[in-house]
């Protein structure tokens, strides 16, 4: 494109190009620019532009118009082994309550309802500003704004959980009753190596605690496999792990040697055939699990937001899933529903990650 004319600059930006600029500057020389994750003002004048702090937070949304994610702090400050991230991104720092609101309100006002609050860890929210874990009560001030309907929490990190944040979700109308908290791994012996600050036994804890305060809640969690030292024991109380919790969402990744990290040192000695067998295994059960915890719903209504119109049918998500990894609600019969806008919606059928229905009144 930049030799036949339609491009003037090719820059890049992001996790990758702050990491490795340098030999990405020599692999890729067609790249005008590489810039770090928060390089703004740097892109800004290599396109001829000065950053305007006054708009900072205003946003030209990549998503639909109707659900945005909204990140509530940058980098972690967190230890865990096999991670780049804290290398990229630095450590955690969290935008203030007023930012974060001040986001959040012209999402709205340009016609969001559902905000998605993400962070590399949402629940260290506050320490590095207030001295404090604040998500409790920033998620309180969002409840206040007029028009947002939903907020879903993402990436909750387990160790230390403020669980004033249970209470919250649980009494405020507009949380969507849904925590993606990722556990990573359930042997001590993973854990540990994993540097995740939380044990076997904390951990069911943890998930007893948010199923007694908040018995309706969807459970997501993230799991690795195939990390250095998990053993096939290790894997088989994994595996226990999620026969028991029956996690209503579950994501499993094989485990890749990060450079740089401290479990680098450790190699890579799980045969990548072995990862992906264990990684199978754990989607087998989880189909299993997720296909009896959906034919649960039939019969059921359920507030659903209508994310987009396919062929003939249009695609919705209730509160128990968030966009682009969890279940779809594929609603039929009908023209008269508009894209962005909620409806009450009968479940008639299901499938493993699909239920099936129709809008009642
Ligand atoms: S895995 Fe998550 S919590 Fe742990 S260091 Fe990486 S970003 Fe932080």
């Amino acid at each position: 494109m930049k030799e036949s004319g339609r491009l003037k600059k090719l820059l890049v930006m992001g996790c990758l190009s702050e990491r490795y600029s340098g030999e990405l500057k020599k692999e890729i020389p067609e790249v005008d620019g590489f810039f770090g994750v928060m390089d703004y003002d740097s892109v800004l004048k290599e396109i001829g532009f000065n950053l305007k702090h006054d708009l900072l937070g205003e946003r030209l949304l990549t998503t639909p118009k109707h659900f945005a994610y909204l990140k509530i702090s940058e980098g972690c400050s967190n230890p865990c082994s096999f991670c780049a991230i804290p290398l990229m991104r630095g450590i955690h720092k969290s935008k203030t309550i007023e930012e974060i609101s001040k986001e959040a309100n012209s999402l709205v006002a340009s016609g969001v309802k559902e905000i998605i609050l993400v962070g590399q860890d949402t629940t260290y929210y506050g320490i590095d500003i207030y001295g404090k874990r604040k998500l409790a009560q920033l998620l309180q001030q969002l409840c206040r704004i007029y028009g947002l309907e939903w907020i879903r929490l993402m990436y909750a990190f387990p160790s230390l959980f403020p669980e004033d944040v249970l209470e919250v979700i649980a009494s405020e109308s507009k949380i969507c009753k849904y925590i993606d908290i990722p556990t990573q791994h359930i042997s001590d012996d993973v854990l540990k190596s994993m540097r995740r600050g939380i044990s076997k036994r904390k951990t069911f804890e943890l998930i007893e605690t948010i199923k007694k305060k908040i018995p309706n809640i969807t459970l997501r969690t993230s799991i690795i496999v195939g990390y250095p030292n998990e053993t096939e024991d290790a894997f088989r109380e994994l595996i226990n792990y999620i026969r028991e919790i029956e996690f209503d969402r579950l994501g499993v990744f094989t485990y890749s040697s990060e450079n740089g990290t401290p479990a680098y040192d450790l190699g890579d000695p799980i045969p990548s055939n072995v990862k992906e067998e264990r990684r199978n295994l754990i989607m087998e059960l989880q189909r299993e699990i997720s296909l009896l915890k959906n034919e649960k719903l039939e019969n059921r209504i359920f507030k659903t937001l209508v994310d987009e119109k396919i062929n003939s049918h249009f695609v919705g998500r209730t509160e128990k899933d968030a966009p682009e990894v969890d279940n779809e609600v594929i609603i039929q019969g009908t023209d008269e529903i508009e894209v962005g806008e909620f409806y009450n919606v009968k479940i008639n059928d299901s499938s493993e990650y699909d239920l099936y229905g129709e809008i009642v009144k």
